[in-house]
């Protein structure tokens, strides 16, 4: 039986093994979207992060290879970009002769037996990825990218290995030993050459995930795999095939001769609920169409493993069982590092590079000659969302270049991600006037979404607004005492559209509710909506941009529905940003919002209201003169509360 590990994999709940039958437990141990997430510290805000990384994840790998006679690390792509680590290195040090990319060293560090590449790799371009991976110390494997495309899959250029054959010698439970050669592939979505165009200049092409596993699989096994892992940088999604699908796990696992799958690239966990009921999917076995499957979640938070219970016989290795799960860094209890753990030997690798990276955050991006705060956004103080807006507007009039798309007028979704509510009387964005290092970038955009632009008509853009407005609560005029925002629309849901000019009358009642659904179809809160002097056109067409959840119908926007997206390549809006700040040039003033942009209450005679905020507020009164503040003190939780009168509106 089973020496080690038999809690997880008991010989015995699998039938077809007889009496005196040797069997071998071979593990499979999964990272996957790691995005450079290698010490546990978040370089935005410049402090340590509990809960990522791989050198953190190096314990769970150290576990899982303990309990297991025999056991394989794969990473499943998407390393080499997502910290300011990565931009460090490809941007300002660069790769000189003999240096090794920090992904790539803490893999070394852990001797990974193989990897493939994912979306991101491309992010910095080929040349500078092809010199990252020439410091593996392992093979780095993609069966669907190719320099240049042949008359068919096997007659292309490849850009990698499109697989590997490792031969190894797997202990069975009595310890005699046993040939295996395994077949590892691998797969990126074909997306990737649209997506990072503009860094690969058409030296990239890719090919139909199915279409290459079917040209390279059978070749694999002619040349003497006994087992095929797939290292699929692929998400689980629809059952059916279609050529170029960006997902395909699901028909990919129906090729034969592939025997387990390493998924990714969406970032999330298999098995687990969020697979459930879907087609050839089962989440109780851990498989997809019947093959052990695995999706080790991302950033080194989780790591994914798959079990086989193999057995040789006659030379040919059979499989009497299979299980997988995923590891969650939560679930181990930080212990002392001896100096030769993997946890160690991984931050070691990466503690030069971690240095320079401190340093590099932490010099000025720019400078804000204004103090961006977010403490009254709601009462139409907006620096803080124009910048911001005015980044992403930037960005995707660059990335458009579909004729029937440009020249349209673009617009900007931003929201107060921090305006107070259940973040506390601190959870505001609050950047002094002076130079900005990137912990002020995060506070302007605290969250890693990533961009994304829909088509939308005026009409849409106005039931946006009206949505919107669902953050306040209803005012009676000549009424006293009325708390303004409503407590249950959280900041984000409170959506600026850049650079109309927006007012409200807050004496009507609410059209949609705070979830979203529209409850009064006769409501209208907002009076006027301007582009530029002009009235909105319900009929005319805009590009509005805004980040990938709201785009795929978070928060219920009207227009925000996948149909109408129009850019979405994975950036994170947190990047653009500082590349916007930056562009200024080092030390150069952030601009000035453009003229226009603004958001105005009606006039409600005679009525006051209160406005709770966080304390720090009371050094920008002046911003909001027009509303005569005038302190009410503290609230219980520490909200510094407002009376502010209506009266003068617009
Ligand atoms: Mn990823
Ligand atoms: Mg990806």
């Amino acid at each position: 039986m089973i020496t080690r590990g038999t809690t997880l994999l008991n010989p015995s709940t699998f039938s077809g093994l007889a009496t005196g039958q040797r069997a071998v437990h071979l593990r499979l141990i999964e990272t996957t979207d790691l995005h450079l997430h290698i010490l546990p510290y978040d370089y935005y805000a410049d402090r340590p992060w509990t809960g990522v990384g791989l050198a953190q994840a190096a314990r769970l790998v150290e576990q899982a290879r303990s309990e297991a006679a025999n056991a394989l690390l794969f990473d499943n792509g998407d390393f080499l970009q997502g910290t300011p680590m990565g931009d460090f290195v490809a941007h300002e040090r660069g790769l000189r002769e003999g240096d090794v990319h920090p992904a790539i060293a803490a893999m070394n560090a852990l001797d990974y037996d193989a990897i493939t590449v994912g979306n991101h790799e491309f992010n910095y371009g080929l040349d500078f990825l092809m010199k990252a991976l020439g410091g593996a110390a392992f093979p780095v494997v993609s069966a669907n990218l190719m320099t240049r495309r042949g008359a068919a899959a096997r007659a292309d250029a490849m850009l990698l290995k499109p697989y590997v054959l490792l031969d190894r010698m797997l202990v069975d439970d009595l310890g005699a030993r046993h040939p295996i050669r395994i077949g590892v592939i691998g797969f990126a979505p074909p997306q990737v050459t649209e997506w990072d165009s503009h860094a690969l200049d058409g030296r990239l092409q890719a090919r139909d995930i199915l279409e290459s596993a079917r040209a390279w699989v059978p070749e694999m096994r002619e040349a003497g795999a006994d087992l095929i892992v797939a290292l699929a940088h692929t998400g689980i999604g629809a059952a059916r095939h279609q050529d170029g699908m960006e997902n395909a796990a699901v028909p990919l696992a129906r090729v034969a001769g592939i025997d387990a799958l390493l998924t990714g690239h969406s970032h999330l966990l298999f098995p687990s609920p969020v697979f459930g009921g879907m087609a050839d999917v089962d989440i109780a076995t851990g498989t997809i169409a019947g093959k052990p499957a695995v999706m080790g979640g991302c950033w080194g938070a989780h790591v994914g493993l798959i079990d086989f219970l193999l057995l040789r016989e006659g030379g040919v290795w059979r499989v009497l069982g299979t299980r997988s799960e995923v590891r969650a860094l939560g679930e181990t209890a930080p212990r002392a590092e001896t100096p030769s753990s993997p946890a160690r030997r991984v931050a070691e690798a990466v503690a030069a590079v971690h240095t320079d990276t401190l340093r590099a955050i932490r010099r000025p991006v720019g400078q804000s000659d204004a103090a961006l705060h977010s403490y009254f956004t709601h009462l139409g103080v907006l620096d803080s969302l124009h910048i911001v807006a005015e980044a992403q507007r930037d960005y995707v009039r660059r990335r458009i270049d579909d004729p029937d798309l440009v020249g349209l007028p673009i617009l900007s979704a931003v929201a107060p991600f921090k305006a107070g509510g259940r973040g506390g009387p601190a959870g505001y964005t609050d950047v002094p006037a002076g130079p900005l290092a990137l912990r002020h970038i995060a506070d302007l955009y605290p969250f890693p979404n990533s961009i994304a632009a829909l088509c939308v008509t005026g009409a849409e853009v106005l039931e946006w607004l009206e949505r919107s407005a669902a953050a306040f609560n209803r005012i009676r005029p000549g009424s006293t005492g009325t708390l303004l925002r409503n407590p249950e629309v959280p900041g984000y849901n409170f959506e600026v559209i850049d650079p109309l000019d927006v007012v409200y009358d807050l004496s009507q009642p609410a059209r949609y509710d705070t979830g979203g659904v529209l409850v009064d179809p006769e409501a209208h809160r907002v009076v006027s909506a301007r582009l530029a002097g002009q009235p909105l056109d319900p009929e005319a067409r805009f590009i509005l941009c805004t980040n990938s959840y709201r785009a795929g119908g978070a928060g219920q926007f009207a227009g925000a529905r996948t149909t109408n997206i129009v850019l979405s390549d994975e950036r994170v809006t947190r990047d653009i940003l500082r590349q916007h700040v930056a562009s200024a040039g080092i030390l150069g003033a952030v601009r000035a919002p453009a003229p226009g942009g603004s958001l105005r209450f009606a006039a409600l005679p005679g009525t006051t209201v209160i406005f709770e905020t966080g304390p720090a507020a009371h050094r920008h009164l002046a911003q909001i003169a027009r509303f005569r503040p005038v302190s009410r003190g503290l609230t219980r939780a520490g909200f510094l509360r407002l009376k502010l009168d209506l009266s003068r509106g617009v």
